[in-house]
């Protein structure tokens, strides 16, 4: 059995926050003494890099068209922008490209492709000079093969023949990986341990962290899931890997927590705090779609410890949500279903919609995956099972509706 948050409502919330059930965090008027202005506080040595960016980035999923987003966040002191040749077919790094124009030499722009485990290293490079000419500039700092979770991603040796050539002919300059997935923790291993990245993008969130939890649940039942996640950044870090983390707000399902946001901190703020207070990762990017949320999240910049209310804030989002957040780094369901439907990453997609307010992402994403759902729709006797209890076939189908339309299974988008 897997433990569940007890219940807490908004009077408890605010009376344990002020009485500092968080014993040894930084109580909130320092939060707010902090606040102003609303710019970047601290930049960060991105590893052996010695990149310097700014501890919270720019992740440029979530927008297409939109210069002065972009612009914005840059005059508030963000210097790491972070995009990949599939976001919006490429239009994310085309909109990179227009907004950096006169910058480039003062930020650092990443992109991601995803290198299969038989692609050779003349596609590879056809991929990154793509991403080059829509960036418009020369060179990306670093390149990540882009959501691995088989190893043998990594292992293709074209992969690595294509990186060295890319940085001899200057078009790279460091070499990464990225990934949320069920193995992520063997793929980092392996590149870790065979020298094959310089900095590693990984999903990381307060509910991987199983103490997290237990400070609030004491079950002794419950179970983290990879658990060796910290274990694996603490190696990164020794090999002096630059470290960022994505998926930080867990979910990103914001709209219903403003009730318990008192004293000047938020949700986002609070989940920002809760990774750079851990000292596994260099920074942090986090999708940015309009100038309120720049504004709101780069309040968190700077700070190296968690403020008093954060983990309660923490708590009731993981009350709130825990029961339809599918967790990252979990694929416990994958063999339920006869089909072999990939649960996780269809309801990734369906989160990007739902909970990022983002269906035409969360549409691209489910037909460059073949539209896996659309199995569900019909599905007469649903096996598949969460232990975590998750409605695992009505979340399956509903991202089938959602998501399908238009899109022909194994073909993509019509
Ligand atoms: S649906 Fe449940 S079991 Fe399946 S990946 Fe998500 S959290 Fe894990
Ligand atoms: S609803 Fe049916 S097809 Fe879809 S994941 Fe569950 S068992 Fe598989």
């Amino acid at each position: 059995m897997f433990a569940r948050m007890a219940p807490i409502d908004r009077r408890q919330f605010l009376r344990a926050g002020a009485a500092g059930l968080a014993a040894g965090m930084l109580p909130l008027a320092s939060a707010r003494a902090e606040q102003e202005p609303a710019r970047v506080r601290r930049y960060v040595r991105l590893g052996r890099t010695e990149l310097e960016v700014s501890d919270m980035g720019f992740g440029g999923s979530g927008i297409r068209d939109d210069e002065d987003v972009v612009r914005h966040a840059y005059d508030r002191g963000i210097t790491y922008f972070d995009t990949a040749e599939g976001y919006h077919g490429g239009g994310s790094e085309e909109l990179f490209g227009r907004a950096l124009q006169g910058v480039r030499d003062k930020v650092v722009i990443v992109t991601k492709m995803k290198a299969d485990a038989g692609e050779d290293r003349a596609s590879m490079m056809e991929s990154l000079e793509g991403s080059l000419r829509r960036l418009r500039t020369d060179w990306v700092d670093v390149c990540f093969n882009h959501a691995v979770n088989d190893v043998e991603r990594m292992k293709n040796p074209e992969w690595a023949e294509f990186l060295m050539r890319a940085r001899q002919q200057g078009k790279l300059r460091w070499r990464g990986m990225s990934g949320h997935g069920g193995r992520l923790v063997e793929c980092l291993d392996y590149a870790i341990d065979n020298d094959l990245v310089d900095v590693v993008l990984v999903g990381f969130n307060f509910g991987q962290d199983p103490a997290f939890h237990q400070r609030f649940t004491r079950d002794l039942d419950f179970v983290a899931i990879q658990p060796d996640l910290p274990r694996v950044l603490r190696k990164a870090r020794q090999k002096d890997i630059g470290v960022v983390a994505m998926k930080t707000l867990r979910g990103a399902k914001l709209n219903d927590m403003r009730p318990y946001e008192v004293g000047g901190a938020t949700f986002a703020q609070a989940a920002f705090r809760w990774v750079f207070s851990t000292g596994l990762v260099d920074s942090l990017v986090v999708t940015m779609r309009d100038r309120e949320r720049i504004d709101e999240y780069i309040q968190a910049s700077g700070w190296t410890r968690q403020a008093r209310a954060d983990d309660l804030l923490l708590a009731v989002y993981e009350r709130d949500h825990g029961g339809s957040q599918c967790r990252y780094g979990c694929s416990a369901c994958l063999s339920s279903c006869p089909a072999g439907v990939a649960i996780p990453d269809v309801l990734r997609t369906r989160m990007y919609a739902r909970d990022y307010g983002d269906p035409e992402l969360g549409r691209e994403e489910y037909a460059r995956q073949g539209a896996p759902a659309q199995a569900c729709i019909s599905c007469a006797e649903p096996t598949c099972a969460c232990p975590f209890g998750l409605p695992v076939s009505e979340l399956t189908r509903d991202a089938g509706l959602l998501l399908g339309r238009g899109v022909i299974p194994g073909l993509g988008r019509t």
